[in-house]
């Protein structure tokens, strides 16, 4: 076991209602929390623990950049949405939550409204459906994600390797969860007294790539899963080990999450994928934060098969936007003067506010008014 890790009973064996009054008995507190993920977001949001944990302790939540679509670079939309505009051989294919999001100039619906073959894919693997069906065509898939989806892409990559599948392309757009954690830590405008971190993305890389978080970083850390119980528990931990300036990493998704993850997810995506560096939404460039694809699978690449650009670094350019600073956590979305009166889930003006995991959307949608 890594020095600062430990294991904790299942959460979901213990009612919220219990689970308050563990909280009730701490000493009072101030303690800044992130949850990472936008899944655990809705959670707190859907089980109203955002309203009751603010009533009751002095915790504030703060949510984070792991909302893929939501992180995803404006110039990366743009110039695929363009692309399929311009070139009609193209059957653009993407996740139903991207299909929104506007870049800079473009959304994948606009971009679809004005003519362009777009389509929704449930699967990376309808995918090749689609180019065994449609052998005359191009299907390039615009591919998102942290390390929880990137297994599925990269066998998709795979069998269409081992198939011969030529008319197939990937538009590499993927997100790595570490990075982005340092990247939060060292910024002393958050002063963070720990993270709730995602249990999917975990299944597959494990306990051990956080250690970094109590070892370096002397702050706390809870893998969670996604029902209320495991919040609340998650938010427990995090409290206990502030108090008691005990930091570790705890992981209360045992059932699923390993030490060392899944090593066959790991190995599928490590045959296929390079380490690259990746532009994030607001964020801006992060050093080794993403993903392309290895030489060997070159052929599968549409940005080396239509010369595409890397992102740039042009991600502020979203007029009064402040998806940014939401996604950082330094402010919410409540602070934004946009929110709930010019953008809203029917008229979004960020990618905060288009995807259902997105902070602005999930504020919305469960009620926070100004
Ligand atoms: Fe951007 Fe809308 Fe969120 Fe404001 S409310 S930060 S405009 S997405």
């Amino acid at each position: 076991m890594a020095s600062n890790t430990l294991h904790s009973s299942r959460p979901d064996l213990i009612s919220p209602e219990v689970l308050y009054e563990l909280l009730r008995r701490l000493p009072v507190t101030e303690a800044r929390f992130m949850e990472v993920c936008g899944t655990h977001t809705v959670t707190i949001f859907r089980s109203g623990i955002r309203q009751t944990i603010l009533r009751e302790t002095n915790v504030e939540l703060i949510s984070g950049p792991g909302c893929p679509v939501c992180v995803t670079a404006a110039s990366e939309i743009d110039q695929v949405a363009q692309l399929a505009l311009e070139n009609k051989d193209i059957i653009l294919t993407s996740y139903g939550d991207l299909f929104k999001v506007r870049g800079g100039r473009l959304s994948f619906a606009e971009s679809r409204e004005k003519g362009a073959d777009v389509r929704l894919v449930i699967s990376p693997l309808d995918n090749l459906n689609l180019a065994r069906k449609l052998p005359n065509k191009k299907i390039l898939f615009f591919s998102t994600g942290f390390e929880t989806t990137q297994p599925g892409i990269a066998h998709t990559i795979l069998m269409a390797n081992e198939k011969g599948i030529k008319n197939f392309l990937v538009y590499v757009s993927h997100k790595l969860i570490i990075p982005v954690l340092k990247v939060l830590l060292d910024d002393s405008r958050l002063a963070l007294d720990g993270f709730i971190l995602p249990g999917h993305v975990s299944t597959i890389i494990g306990e051990e790539p956080y250690s970094f978080i109590a070892d370096v970083y002397k702050k706390g850390a809870v893998i969670a899963g996604f029902e209320a119980e495991d919040v609340l528990y998650a938010v427990y931990h995090l409290l206990r080990m502030k108090i008691e300036n005990k930091p570790r990493v705890i992981n209360i998704y045992r059932g699923a999450v390993r030490r060392f993850g899944n090593k066959r997810a790991q190995e599928i995506i490590n045959e296929v994928f390079d380490i690259d560096d990746a532009y994030w939404r607001g964020i801006g460039l992060i050093k080794n934060s993403g993903h392309r694809l290895r030489a060997k699978y070159r052929d599968f690449d549409a940005s080396e098969y239509f010369g595409l650009e890397r992102a740039k670094h042009d991600e502020h350019q979203f007029g009064h936007c402040r998806c940014g600073e939401v996604l950082l956590g330094l402010i919410t979305p409540l602070e934004c003067q946009y929110f709930g009166n010019a953008c809203k889930p029917e008229n979004p003006l960020g990618a905060c506010m288009v995807s259902s995991e997105g902070s602005c959307s999930t504020y919305y949608r469960y009620g926070e008014r100004k």
